[in-house]
């Protein structure tokens, strides 16, 4: 296996790429603050079949984070990260530092409107103006032609797409499926938190996700108060679970749905706190 090239400073990265670029290589981006787990690699795979320069950048990023999150702890794994992204064909790796990416007289950010208010905005403020503004940093300074990201983080894909459009960014989004865990939980660097009570508790994520499906898709019941407080009473059936929020929204814009019906297109979207640790999960059916 070849060691993977890490890029720390911008003028070596950007040669680089200028390079792979003049050689007509099609540049591909996938965005991740490490502590790798297969569902990152899946977007690794998924951009060397459709890019001949696959660049992950690793960056936890400070400014998506609130004051009381889990900046701090977040993990890093960084040798660990290495050896799987180069085991998935991954070619470059960009790794800068907090200065960097937010020199000491770095002072714009990016507002992407009603959008990034809803759900997640309103229990996180702030989250998606840091995730935007580094989302198009990546983009500005790496020039992909295509940038992979996860349903995993359904709202954040939202926010992103808004971004590049409102702003004519010129890259391709890629939307890779959530992978799982073989009993159902949504994989997420997060998920180590877990204590063996918690990791049992947090199957009430898909496990309510899955109920909601399965009631207005198999049995076409379409009393949306209904089906929500069934949801809601599978989260609370865990211990140590305490619901942030849930939904049933419209894919397209996140607005709840007023009604339910065979023709609509369901987006569940919910964020649970299991102890300390906050989980987000979602499903279109
Ligand atoms: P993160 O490192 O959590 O910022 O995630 C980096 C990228 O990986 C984002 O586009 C996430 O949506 C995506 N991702 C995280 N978890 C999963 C998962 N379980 N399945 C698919 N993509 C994921």
């Amino acid at each position: 296996m070849q060691t993977l090239p890490v890029f720390t400073e911008l003028p070596q990265l950007r040669q680089f790429l200028l390079t792979e670029r003049k050689a007509g290589k099609r540049i591909g981006l996938v965005p991740t603050m490490g502590a790798l787990h297969s569902g990152h690699l899946s977007l690794v795979q998924s951009a060397t079949e459709e890019s001949d320069c696959v660049v992950v950048s690793l960056f936890v990023n400070p400014t998506q984070f609130g004051p009381n999150e889990d900046f701090a702890q977040y993990p890093r794994t960084l040798e660990q990260d290495m050896m799987l992204l180069s085991s998935v064909g991954a070619h470059l790796l960009f790794l800068p530092t907090v200065e960097t990416m937010y020199p000491r007289n770095s002072a714009t950010f990016i507002e992407v409107g009603p959008i990034s208010e809803l759900w997640e905005g309103e229990h996180r403020p702030g989250h998606f103006r840091g995730v935007a503004t580094v989302v198009l940093k990546l983009l500005n300074i790496v020039g992909p032609d295509l940038a992979f990201f996860g349903q995993k983080d359904y709202q954040q894909v939202c926010v992103i797409r808004q971004m590049v459009d409102d702003l004519n960014v010129p890259v391709e989004l890629r939307v890779c499926p959530t992978v799982r865990e073989p009993d159902g939980l949504a994989m997420s660097s997060r998920n180590r938190y877990l204590s063996a009570q918690e990791r049992a508790d947090s199957l009430v994520l898909s496990q309510s996700l899955n109920h909601a499906r399965k009631r207005i898709r198999n049995e076409q019941v379409y009393n949306r108060e209904q089906i929500l407080a069934e949801m809601r009473h599978i989260i609370e059936s865990a211990e140590n679970a305490v619901l942030d929020y849930i939904a049933l929204v419209d894919p397209e814009n996140l607005q709840p749905l007023q009604t339910l019906s065979e023709s609509q297109k369901i987006l569940a979207l919910l964020a649970v706190r299991i102890g300390t640790t906050r989980l987000i999960d979602n499903a279109i059916f």
